[in-house]
């Protein structure tokens, strides 16, 4: 038994604090408020710091480097995170371990694959684990398993063994169902695929969250779509990183969000998520026309040979690139073949440096790194991030993706950068209701009914922070810090030793 005692209580509804006790017994919350102290019960005296209940990461891309004990997220607070996300997830590999790997490696920054849910939530249960994980299944990797495994398959047939692994996932304890309709192959899925797994995902009660198709010049559209997808399979939907990519679409996140609204009026299961930082961090494959990409890397880059074809992509990345090439950074790049090195710098410096077009200097850098290039990308204006953050409807998330000295800033600082910077000095919302969104909200996406608030009987899944000092100390230049302000986490009521070095 241990007594929280003195704390600033944050039960993760969104209402004001109350100061009170906190009591853990058997790694469950036993009482919350005016507790006695019981005899027997530890007590650790905290005096006005914050207890929450312990951050859920909607949207991690942490699918191997949690399980295997990175502490990038502990350090921010998190005690569960949801992986799988936008179409990538570590498993089924239908055998296919090499194939579904390489797609993995991108998002996921990992190439380990599992067999089964079942294989991947077991490992996910070791000590090992630096947070408890739940999956959800990635479309792009499920259908990379079962066209490399069924290579004669017609597209019935195909869409009926992607079905079969998506079903036997959920009776596994799969989450529920992501797509990454921005790339290959989840890209070209025909609509009666998407359907019939979004109505699997529906039998199963389970959540559909989507990458969607376009966050640029389709934004509406792209809503539209899914929105139309949820009321045909009759699923919970999940828009994962709303936001409108571009100044020219900037004008669209308004429209974006009243259309949500108005799906929500009809009665869809509706919500959605956004990370608190202006720009993202994605693949430079991404801006290549995804249909380039349908058979991998590897053919597209034999085809880029033939000079009219390449001219042909030059032609689609100028007209199709909703961000200015000075707002596109290199990140991280594997080796170039011409041993360059071209880390932080932006397309457009780039393109000076090299005397070339920025979509001829694209087609280099992929083609140099056999398409192993990440990118930052600064995509929305603030009042937009602002809009999305604050709305009833979104929780917060990292979308973090390691690597390592050149990860997005958001991987080891979201949570404390949201509770720090946008709370407590710009006053974008009260603390109680920035914690809702990365709690009680997430939780409830999720359907885990112990966790995500302080109430008797849930986990003792719990942070403990000084509300005057929780921060990031991460930034654009500088990414790989733990945050200041976090005192103590507890999963289960066991207390987790946040001092460990990153690992990746
Ligand atoms: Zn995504």
């Amino acid at each position: 038994m241990l007594l929280l005692q003195d704390c600033t209580l944050y039960d993760g509804s969104g209402e004001p604090p109350r100061m009170g006790n906190l009591l853990i017994r058997d790694g469950h919350i036993a009482a919350v408020g005016l507790v006695e102290i019981p005899t027997g019960a530890e007590v650790l005296a905290l005096r006005g710091l914050a207890v929450a209940p312990g951050f859920i990461d909607l949207h991690s891309h942490s699918d191997i480097q949690s399980l295997e004990g990175d502490m990038a997220k502990a350090q921010q607070g998190v005690t569960t995170e949801l992986v799988g996300n936008c179409g990538f997830s570590a498993f089924p590999n239908a055998g296919c371990a090499a194939e579904v790997g390489a797609y993995n490696l991108g998002i996921l920054s990992a190439t380990r694959t599992f067999a089964s849910a079942r294989d991947f939530l077991a490992a996910a249960k070791s000590d090992q684990a630096s947070a408890h994980l739940e999956s959800l299944v990635g479309h792009g990797t499920l259908r990379t398993a079962v066209r490399t495994r069924y290579p004669e398959a017609d597209r019935n047939k195909l869409i009926e063994l992607e079905a079969a692994l998506l079903e036997q996932a959920f009776s596994e304890g799969a989450a529920g169902f992501s797509s990454g309709l921005m790339y290959a192959p989840g890209a070209s899925a025909p609509r009666e695929e998407l359907e019939a797994l979004c109505a699997a995902t529906a039998r199963h009660g389970k959540l559909y969250a989507t990458h969607m198709r376009s966050y640029s010049w389709q934004l509406l559209e792209s809503i539209d779509e899914q929105v139309t997808l949820a009321r045909t399979a009759g699923c919970r939907l999940q828009i994962s990183h709303l936001q409108a990519v571009g100044k020219a679409n900037w004008h669209k996140q308004p429209e974006a969000i009243a259309r949500i609204e108005a799906a929500q009026d009809e009665g869809i299961d509706i919500g959605f998520d956004a990370y608190p930082y202006c720009a993202g961090c994605t693949v430079l494959e991404q801006l290549v026309p995804q249909q380039a990409l349908e058979y991998g890397f590897a053919p597209f880059a034999r085809q880029l040979a033939d000079r009219a074809y390449c001219r042909s992509i030059e032609q689609a990345l100028r007209e199709q690139t909703a961000q200015a090439w000075t707002d596109i950074y290199i990140a991280f790049h594997g080796p170039l073949s011409s041993g360059r090195d071209v880390a932080g710098q932006t397309i457009a410096q780039i393109a000076e440096t090299w005397a070339q077009e920025p979509e001829a200097v694209v087609i280099d850098l992929l083609l140099e790194s056999a398409g192993h290039v990440n990118i930052l990308s600064f995509n929305q204006s603030e009042p937009n991030l602002r809009a999305a953050l604050t709305h009833p409807l979104a929780s917060v998330i990292t979308d973090g993706i390691h690597l390592g000295d050149h990860s997005h800033p958001r991987l080891y600082g979201t949570f404390p950068h949201l509770l720090g910077e946008l709370c407590r000095q710009h006053r974008w919302m009260p603390l109680e209701t920035a914690i809702r969104k990365i709690t009680a909200l997430p939780a409830s996406r999720l359907g885990l009914a112990d966790r995500g608030r302080l109430a008797v009987g849930c986990r003792a899944d719990l942070v403990v922070f000084d509300s005057a000092a929780i921060g990031s100390a991460s930034s654009y230049e500088s990414p790989r810090h733990s945050p200041t302000g976090i005192r103590h986490l507890y999963r289960a009521g066991r207390q987790i030793d946040l001092t460990v070095q990153h690992m990746d």
